[in-house]
């Protein structure tokens, strides 16, 4: 070979190199490109991926809420049909009562000191003593009875229960349970008092009844014994002899007092201590009309003290008394 034909020779082999070199760079490129672009895509489609799951979280979430406003609204629903429902009934009763005829003259007076109304008036009028009132009674002295010059305390005061409960706060809830039960057997019936707070005296409470022209009188009283083994029930009404009280009044007290102790024994199961005739009590001489005097039960016993403050007995002690003013008018009970 000559000098000439080798140097071309190793031109030509250098440009082949050259050559190859600039290929393989070209084609690295390529595939830099080419696995970048892979990568790429891979990350896309990682994206692609966790957006499509939280999207499929985020359905999920939105059913869910969904359902629950679902199960709300038919909740609503069912509580709007109640009220719709309550709301046709009150309709109609209001209908019903516009309806109905209207009640007579005072029968919607509001509950007084004195008088109360009710709503369908039997004919008879009762008027209810709460015996004593608070305040520890009441020492300035009135006479025993019309044109009397022995005078008594306005208020004695009354007792107390083995209990510490005063009696004069006995005689008045039950006066006022009376009130309630005569109202509903359509009686016409008037308080001497409904508070506690409040001085009236035994001459003031015969007024409330002789002003009113009460078919009958009926005093609650709780009694008391230096024996605390003492019980029962008593009823006490004026003699024949009686210098304050005229005709056959005393009489007719003293049938009544009987009347009404029996029916107070029979629905309480008390012990009967019978009718007691007495002329020294200021409240039954001023009285014109039936009175009695009800001695429910001795507070001085342990045992009929605090059942006397039970609700359940309350409630018997009251259905005897009303059972006999019933009795003794002539209703049915
Ligand atoms: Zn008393």
């Amino acid at each position: 070979m000559t000098e000439g034909s080798r140097k071309i020779a190793l031109l030509l082999l250098s440009l082949l190199l050259a050559l190859s070199v600039l290929l393989s760079c070209i084609l690295g490129g390529a595939l830099f490109l080419q696995s970048q672009q892979q990568k790429d895509q891979a990350v896309l489609l990682a994206n692609a991926q966790a957006k499509a799951a939280q999207s499929d979280e985020a359905a999920k979430q939105y059913q869910e809420t969904i359902d629950s406003l679902t199960e709300q609204v038919q909740t609503l629903t069912g509580e709007i049909k109640t009220l719709t429902k309550e709301n046709d009934e009150l309709q109609a009763a209001a209908k019903e009562k516009e309806n109905a005829p209207a009640p007579e003259e005072g029968a919607l007076s509001p509950p007084s000191q004195e008088s109360v109304f009710s709503k369908q008036n039997n004919g008879f009028t009762v008027a209810i003593d709460a015996g004593h009132q608070g305040g520890g009674g009441d020492s300035v002295q009135e006479p025993v009875g019309p044109g009397a010059t022995e005078t008594k305390p306005r208020d004695s005061g009354g007792t107390e229960g083995v209990s510490g409960y005063p009696e004069y706060a006995l005689n008045l809830t039950i006066a006022l349970k009376l009130k309630e039960e005569l109202l509903e057997r359509g009686y016409t019936v008037y308080m001497t008092r409904e508070t506690n707070d409040i001085s009236i005296s035994n001459i003031e409470r015969a007024a409330v009844a002789n002003d009113h022209q009460a078919d009958v009188f009926v005093r609650i009283h709780a009694n008391s014994s230096e024996d605390p083994s003492v019980y029962g029930a008593l009823t006490m009404a004026t003699s024949e002899n009686n210098p304050y009280v005229a005709g056959d009044l005393s009489l007719r007290s003293q049938s009544f007092s009987q009347t009404l102790l029996d029916a107070f024994c029979e629905a309480t199961g008390a012990y009967n201590r019978g009718v007691m005739i007495t002329d020294s009590m200021s409240g039954l001489n001023w009285s014109r009309v039936p009175c009695s005097i009800l001695e429910m039960g001795f507070m001085s016993n342990a045992d009929e003290d605090a059942k006397m403050q039970t609700e359940e007995y309350q409630a018997q002690m009251v259905q005897g008394i009303a059972n006999g003013i019933d009795r003794y008018l002539g209703r049915n009970s």
